[in-house]
């Protein structure tokens, strides 16, 4: 056996083996060592290999579901190893062989597909990422629900990605793996290095023409080499990891660059999308807008929310559907009463595609399908439906065949196993019904006996029973042993066991009718696997009809979500169009004006204008107030409406005229990220970097307090600087919070931009937080009075009041510093600097040739620390 063991072993060097036993996994040598420590489970020892102990230890087989997933959060791969034949077949073979066993799959983050170990309302991406030449491609595929795109992703637009889809596990190979490896870690990922022969773009095209049954690949779009190697790489590994039982994918969707909205990882964090700063869920966007019934709908709402789209003609035909759902509450009611029954039948089908699937599986494709059923019939009474809804409809009509039969076939509440068998409905087949009548009568002509032997041995206590060992047996009281161990008696019940208080017997007659139902039971069970069977490929046949309507429900979950969230938090339907407007009435943040409401207190509604066409355009606003005046608040709800726009929502704004976003972008200066061990200062400068460098005017930037992480004029020249190239050389639209209120003179030189302030009234010394946003500047920043709201000690805001009034009086005395910084521009200019007149005879030395060979794009934060380490290293 350990011979076996170790053969398999040596195939999955990399992984956990699970090794079955009966009724357990075992793991031995240097993986039980492992995973006795991860599962926090006992380590034993077994016989001896090579002279040394073998370490031990195991997992109930019908428990393993839980100690795989703790293992594999932990990082770990598991080769799950079954038994292919019993024991006694193996005996057959010689007395001496071992169980035939071989892995029947390998577990890893990115193949997950049971329920217990994915979690319902998000998406579990396995991606891959190939490089061909220049060109890089990016594809992605959940097993659990079939889900397969691929999209063109240059190197620098890998964070991005990664940041959107948030894969569990991703694959690449060759010096690109070692080259993106810090990366994929950092952003939760775990990195599997395959062999390059699995990203080969060939033998790419062979793989997924098998898996689609095509000729061709030219059917779903035209796929570059790049993308038919990442795509290749995804099918291979899940060929590797399934040992050849491949999921059922839907055909590759190609996503064309520009498609979606550009939104990076700080951005997505800063805008808090799908996780609040924290962390959870909690206090998050997604967490604000979820009012999804079903996982389907919360999963499709997740990678909308992730992937706002730039497409005005599908946001069209999404606000459509919403708005429509709006104006029908009934409607909408009825939907999402039909809606909360229907179970998760994209995982249920692809669990059922990889032959992992049960009857529960099979009862709930019938129950969404039936539900299905009933909404379109809802909706097909309708007249003016939008053409989405219109299409949903169509998609959900006519699956009354496989509805009917699995409705006759299955029970209505079937197990979970196959093989507990009892799933299939009575009058379904035939032989079925007379095999299990066969096993039930026998039952009932068991407990009969039980009265003609009692009194024939003339003991009243005596009853038949049933147990796992002994099968069925009849059983008395020990007082009465004697009379029944001896003639005549003894003829006719023969003796089993005797315990404590029974002696226990069975008869000819009682064994031969035991035998008759143990066969009409097996055989009942085999009939009920052959229909199991039947039905599994009937589904198999109208997967991609089924599919459809499962997308087609998820589809209408989220439009009656976002219609329910709008209706009751009286958002609008945003007007979308190809410009650069940017205006917004009365916006609200969706997440804080919630928070606030549980508090009891309202949110102040305020407008904002970036419209950046016009005859006074106004792109940039600067934004300044005292801390906790609500900028951060104001900036982000901006971000915000706009992203909601565009992911197809109504927006909480009283009105909203929004020209298409293609980028997003958020930073805000110096959130201490110690845990990173990075100097904060140097994230926002590389982070800041990155926008000045990608910004298009299409952008969307708001940037708040940045230059704050460092000294007073250095942070004052940097956020200057940042906004002359934002207005002169991105000239996107943009917000700027800052508490450097002398960058406020500034608008009288940049013509687009346009200072507001977050009002404040100052009452009795106190400061009164308004939240208003209004034109102008603000006129101080009332820090002393917020401190004293934050309870200072009154000795030291006194003495702090004493000291800032100094400080002013010196100010002014002193003719104001900074207007002649503002009279002296050009110091500060945008405009890059006239090239420097080098010594004509000197070539740039190893410094200069170091610096300008770095690319800012392709450098992680860290990389750029170490590299002033480096450069100041070789001053
Ligand atoms: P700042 O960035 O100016 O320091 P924040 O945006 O963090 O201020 O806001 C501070 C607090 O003020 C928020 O937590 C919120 O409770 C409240 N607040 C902000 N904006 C508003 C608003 N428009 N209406 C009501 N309360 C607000």
């Amino acid at each position: 056996m350990m011979a076996q063991y170790l053969e398999i072993k040596s195939r999955y060097p990399d992984a956990l083996l699970f090794y079955r036993m009966g009724d357990f996994y075992e793991l031995f040598l240097d993986d039980a060592v492992a995973a006795a420590e991860a599962l926090d489970i006992a380590l034993t020892k077994r016989g001896k290999h090579r002279g040394e102990d073998i370490a031990m230890c195991g997992v109930p087989h019908h428990a393993a579901e839980g100690y795989l997933l703790t293992l594999i959060r932990k990082g770990f791969r598991v080769a799950v190893c079954e038994q292919l034949e019993s024991p006694a077949e193996a005996k057959k073979r010689g007395s001496k062989s071992v169980v035939k066993r071989d892995v029947v799959r390998l577990v890893t983050p990115g193949t997950l597909s049971e329920d217990s170990l994915l979690n319902a309302r998000s998406h579990n991406y396995l991606a891959a990422y190939a490089k061909v030449r220049d060109d890089h491609a990016f594809a992605w595929t959940d097993m659990s629900t079939g889900a397969f795109h691929v999209a063109p992703c240059p190197r620098p637009m890998l964070g991005p990605m990664l940041a959107r889809l948030s894969p569990r596990e991703l694959l690449a190979t060759g010096p690109l793996a070692e080259e993106i490896r810090e990366q994929v870690e950092e952003a939760g990922a775990t990195l599997t290095e395959l062999a390059p022969a699995s990203f080969d773009s060939q033998a790419a095209e062979g793989r997924l023409n098998t898996l689609f049954g095509t000729g061709a690949l030219d059917a779903f779009g035209q796929f570059s080499r790049a993308d038919l190697g990442a795509m290749g790489a995804l099918v291979d590994y899940l060929d590797i990891t399934q040992r050849g039982q491949l999921p059922r994918l839907h055909p590759p969707q190609r996503e064309s660059a520009g498609k979606a909205v550009q939104i990076d990882a700080a951005t997505r964090r800063n805008l808090e999308l799908t996780r609040s700063l924290s962390g959870g869920r909690d206090g998050s966007l997604l967490q604000a807008v979820d009012r999804t019934v079903t996982g389907a709908g919360a999963r499709l709402l997740e990678s909308r929310l992730t992937s706002p789209s730039t497409d005005l003609g599908l946001l069209a035909r999404r606000h459509d559907m919403v708005a429509h759902l709006v104006g029908d509450a009934g409607l909408r009611d009825a939907l999402r009463d039909a809606l909360r029954r229907v179970p998760d039948i994209e995982r249920a089908l692809s669990r059922l595609g990889l032959r992992r699937g049960g009857p529960r599986d099979l009862a709930a494709i019938r129950e969404g399908l039936k539900q299905a059923g009933i909404l379109s019939d809802r909706l097909s009474a309708l007249a003016d439906l939008p053409d989405g809804l219109t299409d949903i409809a169509s998609a959900l009509t006519g699956h009354g065949q496989i509805t009917g039969l699995l409705d006759s076939a299955l029970v209505e509440e079937p197990p979970l196993l196959a093989r507990d068998g009892g799933f299939v409905a009575a009058g379904y087949s035939a032989d079925l019904d007379e095999a299990r009548d066969l096993r039930d009568s026998g039952r009932a002509r068991v407990a009969a006996m039980q009265a003609d032997y009692a009194d024939k041995a003339g003991v009243s206590a005596l009853k038949v029973k049933h147990n796992n060992v002994l099968g069925y047996f009849i059983e008395t009281p020990a007082t009465h042993a004697k009379k029944m161990l001896s003639e005549p008696l003894s003829a006719t019940f023969i003796h089993r066991q005797t315990t404590a208080n029974a002696v226990r017997f069975t008869t000819v007659d009682l064994s031969d009718l035991e035998t008759r139902i143990v066969n009409a039971g097996g055989q009942a069970l085999g009939l009920e696997l052959q229909v199991f069977d039947t039905l599994l490929d009937a589904v198999e046949a109208d997967a991609d009809r089924i599919a459809d309507a499962a997308r087609a429900l998820a589809e209408l979950d989220l439009a009656a979500a976002l219609a329910d969230l709008a209706a009751a938090e009286d958002w609008t339907r945003p007007v979308l169009e190809d410009s650069r407007a940017f205006e917004i009435e009365g916006g609200r943040h969706p997440v804080v004006e919630q928070s606030l409401r549980r508090q009891g207190a309202s949110f102040v509604a305020n407008d904002c204008d970036l419209s950046a066409d016009g005859s006074e355009p106004r792109p940039i606003w600067l934004l300044t107030g005292p801390n906790m005046a609500g900028k951060s608040t104001f900036l982000r709800q901006n971000a915000l409406i706009a992203l909601l726009a565009q992911m197809g929502s109504f927006v909480p704004a009283r009105a909203a005229r929004i020209g298409i976003v293609d980028q997003i972008f958020s930073r805000v200066g110096a959130a201490d990220d110690l845990a990173r061990g990075r100097s904060t200062f140097m994230v926002e400068m590389v982070e800041t970097a990155a926008i000045l460098n990608q910004a298009g005017p299409k952008a969307l930037v708001i940037l708040d307090e940045i230059g704050r992480g460092t000294a007073t004029y250095d942070g004052l020249s940097i956020a200057w600087a940042t906004l002359e190239h934002l207005h002169d050389g991105n000239r996107c639209r943009a917000l700027f919070a800052t508490h450097y209120h002398e960058l406020t003179a500034l608008a009288e030189t940049l013509d687009g931009l346009h200072n507001a302030t977050v009002a404040v009234r100052e009452w009795e010394g106190d400061v009164v937080f308004l939240h208003e946003v209004r034109a102008g500047a603000a006129d101080r920043s009332y820090g002393v009075q917020v401190g004293r709201l934050a309870g200072l000690p009154p000795a030291v805001v006194d003495r702090a009041r004493a000291i800032l009034d100094a400080l002013e009086e010196n100010d002014r005395d002193g003719g104001g510093k900074v207007r002649t910084l503002v009279d002296d521009l050009p110091l500060f200019s945008a405009a890059p600097p006239a090239a420097p007149a080098a010594p004509a005879s000197s070539a740039p030395g190893p410094l200069e040739s170091r610096l300008r060979d770095i690319q800012p794009d392709l450098l992680s934060p860290r990389e750029a620390l170490d590299l002033i380490y480096e450069l100041r290293a070789a001053l």
